[in-house]
């Protein structure tokens, strides 16, 4: 379940490649790191390094661990890649070519639900006028359980009284 794509000029990659051309020491764009941007842009989801590294080693692609841990902060500071603390993991998810969304985080499933707010996004731009504050980015995150769990305690419950 994702929300739809919102239109970019750039294609991940070449704007990746431009980001690492503009860095004070020009940085080489390799292949591990096209492998890696090639695998995290075919889908939406909401990963962590460890679980990139084990899906990246599956689909038979030999991207090291230090390398990964890097690319990740490399993507997240050209504005690929935002990070998001669901608990004590660090997630990634695009940022991208993808709309602005806030989460509820399922504690018992880890199941993940995006929803976009017009209100939400109002209330955090009056607060940081009042302080006027320059917003870079927030983070909302709602921690719960999801229906489905919900539904299965209540059976759970219900079998326990039969
Ligand atoms: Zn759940
Ligand atoms: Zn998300």
């Amino acid at each position: 379940m994702s929300l739809p794509a919102v239109a970019v000029s750039q294609s991940p990659e070449a704007k990746f490649r431009e980001y690492l051309a503009s860095r004070p020491k020009p940085q080489r764009f390799t292949d591990q790191q096209r492998d890696m941007i090639n695998y995290i842009f075919s889908q939406h989801d909401h990963f962590d390094a460890e679980q990139l590294i084990e899906d990246l080693k599956r689909d038979g692609l030999g991207v090291s661990r230090a390398t990964v841990y890097r690319t990740l902060a490399k993507l997240v500071d050209a504005g690929l890649l935002r990070r998001l603390e669901f608990g004590p993991r660090m997630f990634y998810e695009h940022d991208y070519g993808y709309p602005q969304h806030e989460h509820l985080v399922c504690e018992k499933c880890e199941k993940k639900i995006e929803f976009q707010s017009a209100a939400i996004e109002s209330v955090i731009r009056d607060v940081a006028q009042q302080h006027h504050f320059q917003a870079s980015g927030h983070t909302f995150i709602i921690r719960g359980t999801c229906r489905e769990c919900n539904q299965a305690k209540m059976t759970k419950r219900r079998l326990d009284l039969i």
